[in-house]
């Protein structure tokens, strides 16, 4: 049995002859400290199966395990508890309020815990410099830029020490430099151990992950595993090149 469990997950939405299904029976087993890709068109069931993933959405039909504990057979606030210890979510679209600051932000998550608003805040502003931004606590969301927003969504999801970080399209709004620094974030974060899920339209940002399960009418279309840690190879495909732009310096020079 996998760390993570998902037994013949269906989520349909609707009823009667206006039913949708959106995830239409998906089984999957997720190991700790994986880092898994879901891809698949837009429609596909991604967001629906991630939500599902992320104790936020009762499926329809099938079990959903993490750890052994069946996590939709919990009470409510059973399930509430699960998520504030186990999960960080970071949604499609960053969703931080914008009246308040990038540390009020990051709080959130730590709103219903019982911590002392000095010890929540110092959490927050732990969790920012986790992410790269430990000078703009102070801000609001619209005086940074859409990475950096994004960083802040990432630090929302970690401020808890989950185990468990998904991310719903965490690059989609971001142009290519700044998704791959968003990427490298996840991976750092990965390599801490805490398993990502991430969704990505991108086959690029997909390279980051281990494994990629592709989606096609809420099931699960493919699946491909690396053998070679993608971010050694990333490594090396970096350092060839650096050693490229060096040598291409030297014929300069
Ligand atoms: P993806 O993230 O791959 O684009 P979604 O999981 O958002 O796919 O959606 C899968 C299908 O379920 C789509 O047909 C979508 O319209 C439908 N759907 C998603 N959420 C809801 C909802 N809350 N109510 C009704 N239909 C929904
Ligand atoms: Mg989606």
């Amino acid at each position: 049995m996998s760390y993570i469990d998902a037994e013949n997950l269906v989520k349909q939405y609707g009823a009667g002859e206006a039913t949708i299904t959106a995830v239409g029976g998906v089984d999957l087993g997720i190991d700790k400290g994986e880092f898994v890709a879901i891809m698949g068109e837009s429609g596909s069931g991604k967001s629906t199966l991630l939500s599902m993933l992320g104790g936020l959405n009762s499926p329809t039909s099938g079990r959903f395990l993490v750890d052994g504990v069946d996590v939709y057979a919990l009470t409510s606030d059973e399930r509430a508890d699960f998520r504030r210890r186990s999960v960080g979510f970071v949604f499609q679209n960053f969703h931080l309020l914008p009246y308040l600051t990038l540390a009020e932000n990051v709080m959130l998550p730590l709103a219903i815990v019982k911590m002392g608003k000095q010890q929540k805040l110092a959490a927050a502003i732990d969790a920012l410099a986790r992410v790269g931004l430990p000078d703009k606590a102070t801000r609001l969301p619209n005086q940074i830029s859409g990475g950096e927003q994004e960083r802040v969504a990432i630090a929302r999801a970690i401020v808890n020490h989950p185990r468990v970080i998904l991310a719903d399209e965490p690059t989609g709004n971001l142009d290519t430099h700044t998704g791959s620094e968003i990427m490298k974030l996840l991976t750092t974060l990965n390599h801490e151990g805490i398993t990502v899920i991430m969704v990505t339209h991108s086959n690029e940002y997909a390279r980051y992950a281990r494994r990629l399960i592709r989606l096609s009418d809420g099931r699960v279309a493919d699946e491909e595993t690396k053998l070679q840690c993608s971010q050694s190879r990333r490594v090396n495909a970096d350092r060839t090149q650096k050693r490229r732009k060096k040598s291409r310096k030297k014929v300069r020079l």
